[in-house]
């Protein structure tokens, strides 16, 4: 049976190792600063930033956050932006999506300044750490990085297989894996014979939002699975559970390590967020980046 990662307990480390990083910013007059933009009244969204401001605080940074009315047009959420650009305490920005119909995301996550870009979408991010350089990476693919990290080592060489291609998971996945020197294939709707695509992999990540899709046929033994899906389905007794995209139960007994749903790769992405606020605070002060985060300084 594969050894169970247990992203909720590395993430609570991780959480430690970033208080502790604060702490030394603190003494040095400086306390990094992240402000969250939340248009409307989604209640998953609410969930959400209510876990991120309190997380947030409890790591020793500020959090602020910024509620604003579903119908908020987009000149008065730019401006928002604006200001928070120019606000020296605030490090980190982030707007929750999705945003209303009437607003655009992508001029709306482009007026975020890029060294503020908590998520790393800023297109400026992208092209700089597409291509080698120091550009904010998005908390998802980061956490992942940083789990196959601690249980694999050394990633150089292996065979990496990226299962979805979108701009938040799977192309940024397939980007790290290739700085780790993987030989990355990303797979995607249109891929001929997944299957054994997947079957060649020593390293899997799957992040296409289709609830147990990855059986346990395609694993190669001993194969390193992490699953980023969050699929809420039909449970017992009329309620409802997550899973996801990997038959966990199936996959299990043919990877040598998985990473469960819930309690995987989900507390990883909120820890990595407060990374990315504690990483932007560092650049923002000319203040190198610690040896163990795996991002370039
Ligand atoms: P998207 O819907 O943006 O992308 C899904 C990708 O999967 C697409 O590239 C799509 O291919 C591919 N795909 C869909 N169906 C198939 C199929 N049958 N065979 C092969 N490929 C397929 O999803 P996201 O990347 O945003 O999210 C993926 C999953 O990860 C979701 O479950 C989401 O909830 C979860 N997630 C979890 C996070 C966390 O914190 N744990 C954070 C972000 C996402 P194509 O491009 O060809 O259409």
């Amino acid at each position: 049976m594969a050894q169970i990662l247990d992203g909720k307990a590395f993430a609570g480390k991780l959480r430690e190792t970033i208080t502790q990083e604060v702490d030394k910013l603190h003494k040095q007059g400086i306390t990094p600063g992240l402000a969250v933009i939340l248009v409307g009244e989604d209640p998953a969204s609410e969930v959400y930033v209510r876990n991120k401001g309190k997380q947030t605080k409890e790591a020793g940074m500020n959090s602020f956050e910024h509620k604003l009315p579903a119908e908020t047009n987009q000149e008065d959420l730019l401006s928002l932006i604006q200001q928070l650009n120019e606000d020296d305490s605030v490090h980190g920005i982030l707007v929750q999506l999705p945003l209303p119909k009437q607003i655009d995301a992508d001029t709306v996550l482009n007026a975020i300044a890029p060294e503020k870009d908590a998520d790393g979408f800023h297109p400026m991010n992208v092209g700089r750490f597409s291509t080698g350089g120091t550009g904010t990476v998005p908390c998802t693919p980061l956490g992942c990085l940083m789990l196959l990290k601690d249980h694999l080592g050394d990633l150089s060489g292996s065979r990496a297989l990226v299962l979805g291609r979108s701009n938040i998971v799977g192309k940024p996945m397939g980007n790290l894996l290739l700085n780790e020197n993987c030989t990355v294939t990303i797979a995607h709707s249109r891929t001929k014979d997944l299957e054994e695509e997947c079957r060649r992999a020593d390293i899997l990540v799957a992040a296409v939002g289709r609830p147990e899709m990855v059986k346990e046929s395609w694993i190669k033994p001993g194969a390193t699975v992490i699953d980023v899906g969050i699929n809420r389905i039909d449970g017992e007794n009329g309620k409802t559970r997550l899973v996801g995209d990997v038959d966990f139960a199936g996959a299990s007994k043919n990877a040598g390590a998985i990473t469960p749903v819930p309690g995987g790769i989900g507390p990883m992405t909120i820890a990595c967020l407060l990374l990315n606020t504690l990483i932007a605070a560092l650049r923002q002060n000319d203040l190198p980046i610690p040896e163990w985060i795996p991002v370039k300084g």
